[in-house]
């Protein structure tokens, strides 16, 4: 198990429960002074993670012994996970039928933190979200052309831990863990497995050694597994590393725990990443539901570090596969600083087809969303070829034809414009 033993710097002592309340009552807050107003943030002014009336009661239901200082905690989320479908009925009672009670051996495993489970639980039960994260049956359906690595990474591994498949910039999964398991993970093949789990520092060495060796790597993007899941200790040691190699210009960090941990991001961690700037963030959404306040709070948290940041979403079949949910996330994403930067047709892992939507899908977001909305919030639609291509962008098609009078586009309208070439 991944030591997490760092201190989270929340000062609230103060036990959530001052009053019985049945578990078996509405949620809905009764209004000012009724009998929600005694989990109110205000009452627990030093809480430095804002939680609506919902989550409190969701915790009292759930976890009835567990303080507001435990409930911020990442650590003690962590510990307290959600991993068995027996857990996961006892939350949110039987409804779940195509969940799988237990998952084959070498399979990703189901986790999730107790906060995702209270994000989930203000949904109705067939909110696309819960098949993000709970496993269906559907994925023990092996698709053609499905594959373990279907990045064919290994192939571009020159030392453990490192893929280098573009020129000045490589890829560093410095751990094997999550907080929570996406059901289309494209490294599904190694996350989650015991031996990559828990990457010691030492393991981090060659991996290092080869960045210093090779002058043109000016961009390390780190991810995993989810880096923000290593303690600050560890971050801090692997980010002074980097940041000691002259050659790295830019640090990334690939992550999801806004989302599924947003208590991760506390005062501390910016601190840490602030010292070693320019430091920027890859954010994995897949919904605007996601953007709870305790996520916008995570977002605008990194912002204020100065921490450039950019999205990453994977076009899901029945979860987000609509131009509208990717209007309303890329416009909730930019309101907290967190600019649309990639959609990724979905990467064929083993058991992913109930997943994959066909690649004009993805074209036909793109083409709702280019000239409907501001450029910030269209992001580039790209397919990680299959067999290690690396990433290519996907576009509308925006030139109609090409001669001696000019060049005819078509604009996000369909309506056809010429731009006359010189000479
Ligand atoms: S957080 Fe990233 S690495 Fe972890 S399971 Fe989800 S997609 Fe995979």
């Amino acid at each position: 198990m991944h030591q997490l033993s760092m201190k989270t710097g929340m000062t609230v002592t103060s036990p959530i429960v001052s009053e019985e309340i049945s578990a078996s009552e509405s949620p809905v807050p009764i209004g000012p002074g009724g009998i929600f107003s005694i989990f109110n943030r205000s009452l627990h002014p030093t809480a430095n993670f804002p939680c609506d009336e919902s989550v409190h009661f969701f915790i009292r239901k759930n976890y009835p012994k567990t303080s507001v200082r435990d409930w911020n905690s990442w650590n003690w989320q962590i510990k307290n996970s959600i991993h068995t479908a027996e857990r996961l009925k006892e939350i949110f009672g039987e409804s779940y039928e195509n969940v799988i009670s237990s998952l084959p051996e070498n399979h990703l495993p189901f986790r999730i933190t107790p906060y995702f489970a209270s994000l989930l639980s203000r949904f109705a039960p067939d909110h696309p979200l819960f098949r993000t994260m709970i496993p269906a049956k559907e994925e023990l359906t092996i698709g053609n052309g499905e594959k373990n690595d279907p990045l064919d990474e290994a192939n571009d591994t020159p030392v453990p831990h490192i893929v280098h498949r573009y020129p000045d910039r490589v890829l560093f999964t410095v751990t094997g863990f999550c907080a929570a398991y996406c059901r289309y993970c494209t490294r599904s093949h190694m996350v989650a497995k015991k031996n990559k789990s828990h990457v010691s520092t030492k393991s981090w060495d060659r991996a290092i050694e080869y960045i210093a060796a090779n002058e043109q790597i000016r961009d390390v993007l780190i991810s995993g597994g989810d880096p923000l899941t290593l303690s600050d200790a560890r971050l801090e040691y692997l980010l002074s590393r980097l940041r000691a190699i002259p050659h790295v210009e830019i640090i990334r960090i690939g992550t999801k725990i806004p989302v599924v941990l947003p208590m991760r991001i506390t005062k501390s961690l910016i601190k840490i990443i602030k010292k070693y700037h320019p430091v920027m963030m890859s954010l994995h959404f897949s919904h605007p539901d996601e953007l709870s306040i305790e996520t916008k709070e995570a977002c605008n948290r990194l912002a204020d570090g100065g921490i450039p940041l950019g999205s990453q979403c994977v076009l899901l079949k029945g979860v987000n596969d609509q131009v509208e949910t990717f209007m309303r996330l890329n416009h909730e994403l930019l309101k907290v600083r967190v600019r649309p930067y990639y959609i990724y047709q979905c990467d064929p892992i083993p058991g992913s087809a109930h997943f994959r939507t066909e690649v004009k899908k993805g074209i036909e977001i793109i083409k709702g969303l280019h000239g409907f909305t501001s450029g910030y919030a269209v992001p580039h639609f790209v397919i990680d070829a299959p067999g290690g291509g690396g990433k290519i962008p996907l576009l509308p098609e925006s030139i109609k034809s090409v001669d001696k009078d000019g060049i005819t586009l078509v604009n996000y309208l369909g309506k056809e414009y010429i731009y006359p070439e010189k000479g």
